[in-house]
Formats: structure tokens, sequence, C-alpha cells
């Protein structure tokens, strides 16, 4: 059904699957590890093994690319799993330009093990279109966009970004987990491949961790890393697969009221007299502002950081005091966290030592807003 349809009807349908044994139009669960091979010793159903693919997969697949107007999507272990296909898709000597700010766990394993397997990782700073174009080498393969960027939300401009790599032949993979495929479609701005933390907004509901990559057509590199998620086994299980397709489900709701809650709560702290700046797309105030007012559509998504004018210890204390907020890490949940990131990130991190990472969910933003002013009394 996904001819002319709009994104929100796909969603909320799961394409309008209905099973053709059943008429059930919830898909099951598959369980079995194993298909059963044709009696001339073929597997014309295309399953041999199920750590390659379940079918319990295909309903999230099929959404994600739909949602994202790809030709293919892969549901991974993790977000992580995911990321680290692509950079291991490619090969030892290869360069890649990745930015200063964004998913610490990622910069982290790209210049520790990356680098240890003879790839070669510059960063820098992406929001600089400039600085990318300098980057470029012959040997550059791939050039990682993370946008808004985890936690200061800089925006990079993927189709200036894209112009640029495929000028100099490389591709270009955008985590668009916190623009999720309701705000941002990079592959229509001319990515690759587009990268989710489906443990985030896809699923939506903090108890699945899962990873996705859809792609814009299907290439070598596509192959590869399809073939990497079979040879290694980096899948979900089969409940988890399901649980993400149902969250999928309500993707839409959920961002727009995180939007729009994200939005009330930055317009409420900015100026604050305890906070010395909201850092949130969303503000014209923001560095980013008309870049995200281009690329984003429907709003500016539903994770913002505030710094805490008294500093460090002061943001540490607010995060304890809150009582709606729960203090805790990760993001895209229906539930609101808060997170003082410096602690998480540790020596390295260009993370501000009073910033408060805050993932804002669907509740009243009213009870948000009383609970952090209560918090940073
Ligand atoms: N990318 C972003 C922007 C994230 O926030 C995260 C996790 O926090 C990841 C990637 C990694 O995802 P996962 O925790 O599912 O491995």
């Amino acid at each position: 059904m996904t001819d002319g349809r709009k994104p929100q009807t796909l969603a909320a349908q799961a394409l309008g699957w209905i099973d053709d044994d059943t008429k059930a139009i919830v898909a099951p669960i598959h369980l079995s590890t194993t298909y059963v091979r044709d009696p001339d010793n073929q597997y014309r159903n295309g399953r041999i093994y199920a750590r390659a693919d379940n079918p319990t997969f295909d309903q999230a697949e099929a959404t994600l690319a739909a949602l994202e107007r790809g030709h293919d999507a892969l549901v991974f272990a993790s977000g992580m799993a995911a990321a680290t296909a692509v950079f291991q898709a490619l090969a030892p000597g290869d360069h890649v330009v990745v930015p200063n700010v964004m998913y610490w766990s990622l910069r982290n394993w790209l210049t520790g093990f990356g680098r240890q397997r003879g790839l070669q990782v510059d960063t820098i700073d992406m929001a600089n279109v400039d600085a990318v174009a300098s980057a470029m080498r012959p040997n550059t393969k791939l050039v990682w966009i993370e946008t808004p960027a985890n936690p200061l939300w800089t925006i990079t401009d993927i189709a200036a970004v894209c112009a640029i790599a495929h000028a100099r032949g490389a591709a270009v993979a955008v985590d668009s987990t916190v623009g999720t495929p309701v705000l941002t479609q990079p592959l229509t701005l001319g990515a690759d491949l587009v990268m989710h933390s489906a443990t985030k907004y896809l699923n939506g509901h903090s108890d699945v961790i899962a990873g996705a990559l859809a792609t814009r057509e299907d290439t070598p590199l596509w192959q590869r890393i399809r073939a990497l998620r079979a040879q290694l086994g980096g899948i979900i299980g089969p409940f988890e697969a399901w649980l993400l397709a149902r969250g999928m489900r309500t993707l839409f709701p959920r961002v727009e009221v995180a939007c729009r809650n994200a939005q009330r709560i930055a317009e409420h702290f900015a100026g604050h007299a305890k906070v010395a700046e909201v850092l949130y797309p969303g503000l014209a105030s923001f560095a980013g502002h008309e870049l995200a007012r281009r690329q984003m559509r429907g709003g500016f998504g539903g994770m913002l950081s505030i710094r805490v004018r008294a500093g460090e210890s002061a943001a540490i204390a607010t995060a304890a005091n809150v009582q709606v907020w729960k203090r805790a890490t990760s993001l895209g949940g229906v539930e609101s966290l808060v997170e003082h990131r410096a602690s998480v990130e540790g020596a390295g991190t260009p993370v501000p030592a009073d910033l408060l990472r805050l993932s804002v969910g669907i509740e009243d933003a009213g009870d948000l807003v009383d609970d952090l002013e209560q918090a940073l009394r």
C-alpha cells in the first residue's frame, strides 16, 4: 500500500500487512532457526538459517525502508552493531571522515578498534562544509554524519556534504536516530545510507535494544553489509523484532508530541536565571536553526540540552532532584530522561561539564517544566 499513501498511514498500519492464511492484521513471531530444503536440495523460499534473517524482521525492515524512501533496510542487534557494520564493510587503509560531535561510543570504537584494524579516521567539525571539503583524500570512502548530533544537537547540511563527498567518490551515511524518519529523510537529500539506534524513537518504549540501516540503492557496499550481518550474526531476536515493528506503528504521534514538549521546555528555560544556555535546534538563537528549519520537517526533535549556570555540581544536583524526569541514559522513549552527559563520556569529551541532556517524552509539558524548575531551585 506504499503508493501515494502518507508516511503516517504507512507507519500506523505497518504498510497495511495482512496475513494471507489467517487474515490477522498483526504479524506473527517466527521462532524457527532453520528452514526446510526443497526435495531437490534447493532453498527456493530464500531462507536457509535464521542467523542471516528471520521473517519477523520483514515488517520492521519494510516499514523503515518505506519511511526513509529507501530501496532496502536491515535491522541489527543494536545501533552500534548497525553503525559498526558500515565501517567493517570498508577495507583496511580506507579513509573515513566523522564528526567531532557524535555518539561517543561510536567515536570511541572508531578511534580504538576502527584504527587498529586499519581504518584511517579523521574527526572534523561536520557543521562546517569547508572543513568537509578539506578533509577529503583520494582514499576517502565514507563521510559519517550525525544530525542533530548528540548531545550539542549540532546540525549538519546533509545535501551539501553529499555533494562534496559524491564529487570525490565517497559514500555518505547519516545517523538519523534523533532526526527520525518523521522529521528528516537523509536518503532523499542524497545520503547513501541512513542509520538508526532503533532502541530510541523507532521502538520508543525503552524495552528493546536494536539498530537499523536503510540504503538508497542496492550497492556493493550494501551487499557487504548484508553479508557481514549474516556471517557475524549481529541480529535481534524474533520477539525484539516484533516489539520494534509494533513500536514503529506509533512513531509519528510519539515524535510529534515529543517535539512539541521539547519546544515548550526549550522556550521556557531560554533566558532562565539558573540556565546559562539552552541548546535546541528549534530556538531561533541556536546556531543551526535556519538549516534545521530547511532540513527537518514538522519539528526540531525531542532532544535538547541545558547548561546550568552554577556549573557542574549544580547540574549534577539538578539531576539528583528530579521527580517526574528519570535520571538515566538513553533517549527517544515515551518517558522523559535527564543525564549529566560529561560523567558518562569521561575524559576527552567535547561536552561541557555543566550540561544536562534532556530526552523529552510524551508526558504533560507543564509537569516536565515544573519538575525541572523545582530541581533547579
Ligand atoms: N547513535 C546515537 C545517536 C545514539 O544515541 C546511540 C545510543 O545511545 C547509538 C547510536 C547507539 O545505539 P545502541 O545503544 O542501540 O547501540
